[in-house]
């Protein structure tokens, strides 16, 4: 059987509905770079770079060969040993992530880094509280998803972990008047990745920690999705100059190569550790191969300066799909975002995702997106040459233009 079959058969025949409705019934083969491969031999540019994690394109060089490196001398931890590259790593982290950040907790993807801070930020302060955003997104296990206020994923698998309040997002009053003597912390993105890019009132993030630091609250960052210079700047906080009190970091920070989560966090937070060594753990977290990973990840995104590059080549992009904005009023109703973190919000989700379709046959591939399905995010390589995006534009005034005659008469 054809390998989307098995995929329809065995894992998720939702999806595979959707995959069919996108004209995305294909099967992957290989990649490199911005480029992806199906098995018929189609070429994709890869403008969606699984949500933010491909930074460093598919395969990166640098990286795949520190993994090999690694994975003929250790791949996996004894664990009463202490791994070299994990502790590497973890300074590495401490220097690059803002003032203040010292330790790290180590897990396999971004719904982990969120369940380790949170738990962090409730056994630390002895508080039960957490407040997240409206539209926010931080995975979902069943802590993160508690802190994932969208109806269709919490709802079916209620009861969640209690304790959490939703506060509108980019709204620091409104946050402030959540506050409690039983909060313990705040969540948020520096910009809003799967709610739909979007990005604060200016000064939002500076009021969050002015306030949670007046009111004894910790601050979360969740960056996940914004961090390692997806935005423009390293992290999404650095926009404003915020130090947290504990930033996620996943995606990415694995250079497209190896899975990878951690919370990063101030020295006190981490004293729990101290007088329970093991309050929180996981097997594979932290394991040698992915921290050579995500330390090549690092020295690339620092040598090649990816973050200026995603700020150059997120202008270009920027200044193209306004234009096309302009040209298709009937079809896009707004283009947001920061650096190369960038959405398309069209007048309708079936106009969106016909869109996509029409991308994806044009050979871009996009994030149709079920979080926000109005939203087109595109979230290519921060590698990308100006090629690419001429390319990318290119292709979207085709399927414009296509979704624009499909859909003539029915839109106003
Ligand atoms: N936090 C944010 C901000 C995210 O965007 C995501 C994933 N889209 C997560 C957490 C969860 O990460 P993962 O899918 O690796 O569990």
């Amino acid at each position: 059987m054809d390998p989307f079959a098995l995929f329809e058969k065995h894992i998720n025949p939702g999806l595979a509905g959707l995959l069919r409705f996108t004209g995305l019934d294909r099967v992957e083969s290989h990649a490199e770079g911005v480029y992806v491969w199906d098995t018929t031999g189609k070429r994709y540019l890869d403008f969606l770079g699984l949500y933010g994690t491909l930074n460093l394109g598919h395969r990166h060089p640098k990286v795949v060969e520190a993994v090999k490196r690694q994975l003929d001398r250790m791949p996996m931890s004894v664990r009463v040993l202490v791994s070299e590259p994990t502790a590497r790593l973890a300074e590495k982290l401490a220097e690059i992530t803002p003032e203040g950040l010292e330790m790290v907790f180590f897990g396999n993807s971004g719904a982990e880094a969120v369940e380790a801070a949170f738990k962090l930020a409730r056994i630390y302060t002895g508080k039960p509280e957490v407040i997240t955003t409206q539209g926010g997104f931080h995975g979902k296990t069943l802590g993160a998803l508690s802190l994932t206020p969208k109806p269709e994923y919490q709802d079916p698998v209620r009861p969640l972990v209690p304790g959490v309040k939703v506060v509108p997002y980019g709204d620091a009053r409104a946050l402030e008047e959540a506050i409690t003597s039983e909060t313990a912390a705040v969540i948020v993105e520096p910009i809003q990745g799967e709610g739909g890019i979007r990005v604060p009132p200016e000064g939002y993030l500076r009021e969050v920690r002015r306030i949670t630091r007046e009111r004894g609250v910790l601050m979360i960052a969740d960056e996940v999705q914004t961090g390692l210079g997806r935005t423009g700047r390293l992290w999404g906080v650095d926009w404003e100059e915020v130090a947290p009190d504990l930033l996620t970091s996943a995606k990415a920070l694995g250079g497209g190569v190896m899975p990878i989560g951690v919370a990063v966090g101030r020295r006190e937070i981490f004293e729990v550790f101290k007088r329970n060594p093991l309050v929180h753990s996981s097997t594979f977290g932290g394991n040698p191969l992915a921290a050579a990973a995500a330390l090549a990840a690092i020295q690339v995104t620092l040598e090649e300066d990816l973050p200026a590059r995603a700020l150059y080549m997120g202008r270009l992009l920027m200044e193209g799909l306004q234009a096309l904005a302009r040209a298709y009023p009937d079809l896009i109703q707004e283009v947001r975002g920061r650096g190369l973190m960038l959405g398309l919000e069209f007048v309708d989700a079936d106009v969106g995702a016909l869109c996509v379709a029409e991308l994806a046959e044009r050979g871009v591939l996009t994030a149709f997106g079920l979080n926000n399905p109005k939203v087109v995010r595109l979230e290519p390589p921060l590698i990308v040459e100006e090629e690419h995006i001429n390319q990318a534009l290119e292709a979207l005034e085709g399927a414009l233009q296509a979704t624009r005659k499909a859909f003539e008469g029915i839109l106003g």
